[in-house]
């Protein structure tokens, strides 16, 4: 390679410094280095990113070219295609090479092997680096060389082939290119990332989008959340789990650098306090596997049995509307709707019980919840979020069985105890007593009046009888087991 060649690093869901693979390798050449970011949500099609990830997105994209200058370069931004991005920048600058950094689902995996292949016909080379996972999908097969569909037997089995190689070090420094000046590059802000409407106000009170953040979040929750993780992740009236999930999801943190973290600090992937919180992590692995090996599941059921499931049609466009505003009338399943619009967060505990209410007591399809959230969640991700609705719907890998339905009233009472979760999220339903807060319809008329609310008119009746539909949920499932 002439001296002067510059490296193209061609950065996606991987926007930080420390531990990213592609950028050590193209700092090894001693070359100087072109940080491209390329939008091109329609090559992610039919899962480009929603808003909530977008409104992330703006922020990140945001830090990262902040952190790069701090190092003596730059992002540049442009807009796709990312082939011809890619060649013309090489044509441009003379660049040999370029690297990023692997993304597993099926539309952009698609996209990187075609755009390799091209790349490498032109002469450049073209590398792509483990920067995402712990164990690459594919890496982590049974003794028949066949892909895992049980969650335990797969981490066992990762954690035996576990080994933590040190995270790469952040660079102090990052060469740049001066050659040129990038005529079609453009703006951030021309993207139009962010909503139109005051949607993110919320947002913006809850997270702090950027490398910075996500280092700050893992260092907090390894200091003060990492030991009671085991007993307070299913709390969420508590800040009992670390929030690592976009910052994980935009490649932020690595998720190698968390276990380092946590190993460093005495954990032990295999017990003690730090197991619990590890294993979760193994989780997020077991998405990227099944996507891998699975990649139709984003949308039809892994268990194809459930193709034939009666979905219920009539009255769908209404009780699915209720579902999305946080006004089903049942306040646990509300409080994690509204946490979701206003935060793009919900807790796990919650999500699992809203996800089970939609599929089973009101009989709507689980994709059309999986795109709810896909839309609403700043951590939407296409291998974990599948993974969440297939488990819920019982319809995946590993899944909850199906008769296995949720009680949104008795989860409530149990993982909100004070109901300050609930309170907090549906004030309308503040005053009332802790032993009506999770069923208000049980709540005597005088009770309800003492807490200033009618029914149907402060806070909605519920929108399904919960035993009933329980019954029926389960009518519908002997149809097609
Ligand atoms: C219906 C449904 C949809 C979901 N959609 C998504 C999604 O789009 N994106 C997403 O990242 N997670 C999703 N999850 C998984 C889980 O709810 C979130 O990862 C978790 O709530 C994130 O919060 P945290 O970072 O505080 O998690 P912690 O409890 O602190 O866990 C640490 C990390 O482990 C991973 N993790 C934890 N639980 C799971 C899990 N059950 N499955 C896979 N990975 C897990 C996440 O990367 C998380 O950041 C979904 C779960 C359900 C039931």
């Amino acid at each position: 390679m002439h001296a002067t060649a510059p490296v193209i690093l061609w950065f996606r869901r991987d926007l930080r410094l420390d531990d990213n693979p592609a950028l050590s390798a193209a700092l090894s050449s001693g070359a100087p280095i072109i940080p491209v970011y390329i939008h091109a949500p329609d090559e992610e099609a039919p899962w480009q990113p929603g808003a909530a990830s977008r409104w992330w997105l703006h922020w990140s994209l945001a830090a990262f070219d902040a952190a790069l200058r701090a190092r003596g370069n730059r992002l540049w931004i442009f807009n796709g295609p990312s082939l011809t991005v890619l060649q013309q920048l090489a044509h441009e600058t003379g660049a040999q090479a370029i690297h990023w950094n692997r993304l597993y689902d099926p539309a952009t995996r698609e996209r990187d092997t075609r755009i390799k292949q091209h790349l490498r016909a032109d002469g450049l080379g073209c590398e792509s680096h483990k920067a995402q996972v712990l164990f690459e999908p594919w890496e982590i097969l049974n003794s028949s060389g066949q892909p895992y569909r049980v969650f335990s037997a797969f981490w066992r089995a990762c954690v035996r082939s576990l080994q933590i190689e040190s995270p790469h070090p952040p660079p102090e420094h990052i060469p740049s290119y001066t050659g040129i000046k990038f005529n079609a590059a453009c703006a951030l802000k021309s993207l139009a990332l962010l909503p139109s409407s005051n949607w993110d106000a919320g947002f913006h009170a809850t997270w702090e989008p950027g490398e910075t953040g996500a280092i700050a979040r893992a260092h907090a929750f390894i200091e003060h959340g990492l030991a009671d993780y085991g007993t307070a992740r299913d709390r969420p009236d508590q800040l009992g789990t670390s929030r690592l999930s976009p910052h994980l999801h935009f490649g932020e943190i690595s998720p190698r650098r968390v276990l380092h973290m946590i190993l460093s600090s005495g954990g032990d992937p295999t017990q003690g306090t730090a197991e619990p919180y590890i294993r979760e992590l193994g989780w997020r692995e077991f998405g990227y596997h099944l996507l891998h090996h699975f990649p139709q599941t984003p949308d039809a059921p892994l268990d194809e049995r459930f193709q034939a499931f009666p979905w219920a049609t009539e009255r769908a466009e209404m009780t699915r509307t209720a579902w999305q505003r946080g006004q089903t009338g049942i306040p646990f399943v509300d409080a994690g709707m509204r946490e979701l619009w206003h935060t793009g967060w919900m807790h796990n505990r919650v999500r699992m019980v809203v996800a089970s209410l939609l599929t089973k007591n009101l009989l709507l399809p689980w994709q059309s919840g999986a795109r709810w959230f896909w839309d609403t969640l700043v951590d939407a991700d296409l291998a974990n979020n599948t993974l969440g609705w297939q488990w819920t719907a019982g319809c995946g890998a590993d899944a909850a069985p199906y008769f296995r339905i949720f009680n949104p009233v008795l989860q409530g009472q149990r993982f909100d105890p004070d109901g300050a979760y609930v309170r907090h999220w549906c004030p309308e339903l503040a005053r009332l007593p802790d032993k009506y807060l999770q069923q208000p319809w049980t709540a005597p008329q005088n009770v309800l009046a003492a807490a200033g609310i009618r029914l149907g008119h402060d806070y909605p009746q519920p929108i399904v009888d919960l035993a009933q539909s329980r019954t029926q949920a389960l009518a519908a499932w002997e149809r097609i087991k």
